[in-house]
């Protein structure tokens, strides 16, 4: 089994919630760039206020910024036992940045959905504020409504609202979705339909990387 992967995936395909059971279950670091910036943009601080202001936007966060804060969560010590990067790389440069700084990445997951399911998920997920776990009200609704398992509150993230995910899905086509190319030229690219419920994922997930 593979311990350094990268999940590659337009947004709402489902990347985090397999990025989170495959990790559990595999006692692998889960680094979502996206959940780190969403950390970075609760501090009061400079470095918060840019970072907000291309999340609101739907756009990608400058490269060095992402790179400064992906660096320091590598350094950590669960990261020795493996890791899956979930939203990183999320353009060409990004990649060769990876490179340079001798990140390993042994495989490459893509997922891939169509448009409207797409927006669908989106439209539907709600995170919740304690544990993070997300949920989505149509596919995958909490048992009690606006409530975690944990107890925690849930919400709707600020750029999940459709105006935002039109930039975000439109971002992905012009910046991210090269990175197909790239890494299947390498010969790393493995690839999962993400159509389905989170556990037909899962199983096309585990089946494809056992296969490489
Ligand atoms: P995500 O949770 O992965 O959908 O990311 C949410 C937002 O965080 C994106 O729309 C970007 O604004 C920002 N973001 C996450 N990862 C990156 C990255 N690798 N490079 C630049 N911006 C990022």
């Amino acid at each position: 089994m593979f311990r350094r992967l990268v999940f590659l995936g337009p947004p709402g395909v489902g990347k985090g919630t397999q990025a989170r059971r495959l990790a559990a279950e595999f006692s692998l670091a889960h680094i979502s760039t996206g959940d780190i910036l969403r950390e970075t943009i609760k501090q009061n601080t400079p470095l918060a206020q840019k970072v907000r202001s291309y999340m609101e936007r739907g756009t990608l966060v400058p490269d060095e910024v992402v790179l400064d804060l992906l660096l320091e969560r590598m350094r950590q010590p669960d990261v020795r036992r493996g890791y899956i990067l979930d939203g990183y790389p999320r353009n060409i440069k990004q990649a060769y940045d990876l490179e340079k700084a001798g990140v390993a990445v042994e495989v490459v997951v893509y997922f891939y959905a169509d448009e409207e399911t797409l927006i669908k998920r989106i439209s539907g997920r709600r995170t919740c504020r304690l544990c993070w776990r997300v949920y989505n009200i149509y596919y995958d609704p909490p048992k009690v409504d606006g409530r975690c398992e944990c107890g925690g509150e849930l919400f709707q993230r600020s750029d999940d609202r459709e105006d935002v995910v039109r930039a975000r899905l439109t971002e992905y086509e012009q910046k991210t979705s090269p990175l197909v190319q790239h890494y299947k030229g390498k010969g790393l690219l493995c690839e999962v339909d993400g159509g389905g419920t989170p556990e037909d994922v899962y199983r096309r997930l585990l089946q494809a990387i056992e296969a490489v």
